[in-house]
């Protein structure tokens, strides 16, 4: 009999909308987490929900995990899982921990509003428990459905050690016993994902902190399921940079920041280290991110994404870049020698086109007139050095001496009219990919 690997995580999206960056960040640590250990990683689609659940979700959630290269070793959808959660469900009826319950939302409402003005917590008071076969019976023939709640034990406090929040403690009968199955039939989240994390051999379930009072609720699934249940990390959430979670933050998709020119290298190295102890680093290789991930070193504070910060990353992950990795995506003509002269100023990839530019023209220049007879100079010196070997060196070393500019004087008006620009890459490197005709060509203007 095959061993399983020792730890499974699963990155559990509902396609009702594009992964956020939040969601990005928990299937990162998912993924990374199984990585490091030499486990599974898996991917549940959540599309309990079929009306807000879209295939074009699904297709994008998998182009994006695929963008940032989180390749996964399974995948489970929900929908296609309901023979099962029928299945669990029954033994939950023989044992009695799930019930039926009819009241509307207008009731329960309606109850929570006496509840809180009574100065009582408000949660559901267990009527539907006291209902007798015949209040069923009358119930249904009115054409009344139930749906179904949890029924929690209230007989000890329930317990887990978080990964990351360290201990938790709830008190079950401060907590409404949680509406599992609706009068249609339909499945909420809770229950299907214990299901599932129990049939697919779930380790770890690491998700986001508004999850923690769901896990308390779980946590009794499982026991109820006959299940050992699973370690939990439960994430600090991302807050914007402005130290909330804005709007804005909710629609930052994958797409948004390939648009932008951001490499997923810099998002996985932001977000693998981001609420950490250890610093960020522009790492455009995620071996190391894996071999230091550790939940121990997450904080519990909110973790502050902020996409300047972001652009940084990225700049730096663009410097390292070989050519082989970015090829596609240069416009022709580009090689290696040029991509390498313009790698250091660029903050993206897209960026290089810029700079092909430049290299190949044309070129819009507006000597100032001081320089006029420099520049005419540089033309004819320019007719005379060897291009073989360092023309940039060549040229200003022979301009120097004929001139007597150094420096800034003697440098600046040959950028300015060989590029158009007053910076830019480095100009011994660019020098030889514009090449004798294009600069003698610039130079006399
Ligand atoms: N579909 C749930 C969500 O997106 C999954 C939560 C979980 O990881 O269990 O919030």
């Amino acid at each position: 009999m095959s061993s399983l690997p020792s730890v499974i995580t699963r990155f559990a999206p509902s396609p009702t909308g594009r992964l956020h960056i939040g969601n990005i960040r928990t299937a990162l640590h998912n993924w990374m987490w199984a990585r490091k250990a030499g486990g599974r990683f898996l991917l549940r689609i959540d599309d309990t929900d079929a009306e807000r659940s879209k295939e074009e979700h699904v297709a994008a959630i998998r182009a994006d995990l695929a963008w940032l290269s989180l390749t996964f070793d399974g995948e489970a959808r929900q929908s296609q899982r309901f023979d099962l959660y029928e299945r669990r469900f029954a033994e939950l009826i023989a044992s009695g921990r799930v019930y039926r319950a009819y009241e509307s939302q207008q009731e329960l409402e309606l109850r929570r509003k006496v509840q809180l003005g009574r100065g009582l917590p408000p949660i559901y008071d267990r009527a539907a428990l006291a209902l007798t076969d015949a209040d069923h019976a009358r119930l249904e023939a009115d054409g009344i459905k139930p749906h179904w709640r949890f029924k929690l034990d209230h007989g000890a406090p329930i317990e887990w050690n978080d990964l990351i929040r360290g201990p938790q403690r709830f008190d079950p009968a401060t907590m409404s016993d949680p509406v599992v199955r609706r009068a249609d039939g339909s499945w909420l989240y809770l229950l299907p994902s214990v299901i599932d994390d129990i049939d697919l051999n779930i380790t770890h379930v690491v998700r986001g902190e508004d999850h923690v009072s769901n896990t308390a609720a779980q946590l009794q699934m499982f026991d109820a399921l006959g299940a050992a249940p699973p370690a939990f990390a439960h994430e600090a959430l991302l807050t914007g940079s402005e130290g909330k979670l804005s709007k804005r933050m909710g629609s930052l998709g994958a797409d948004h920041f390939r648009d932008a020119g951001i490499e997923p290298q810099a998002i996985v190295a932001l977000l693998a280290r981001l609420g950490t102890s250890d610093p960020v680093e522009p790492v455009a290789d995620v071996a190391p991110l894996i071999e230091s991930f550790d939940f121990a070193r997450f904080g519990r504070a909110p973790a502050r994404f902020d996409e300047g910060e972001l652009a940084q990353i990225n700049a730096r992950i663009v410097h390292q870049l070989p050519f082989d990795a970015v090829a596609d995506r240069l416009p022709s003509g580009l090689d290696a020698a040029a991509w390498e002269a313009i790698r250091p100023n660029l903050e993206t990839v897209a960026g290089a086109s810029l700079w092909w530019q430049v290299i190949e023209g044309p070129v819009a220049h507006n000597p100032e007139p001081e320089d006029g007879d420099f520049l005419i100079a540089a033309a004819t010196l320019a007719e005379t050095i060897d291009w073989s070997a360092d023309p940039w060196r060549a040229l200003t070393g022979a301009l120097k001496d004929a001139t007597g500019r150094k420096g800034r004087a003697l440098f600046l008006p040959l950028r300015r009219a060989l590029t158009g620009r007053d910076s830019g890459p480095d100009m011994a490197t660019l020098l030889p990919l514009i090449g004798r005709e294009r600069a003698i060509a610039r130079l006399r203007g």
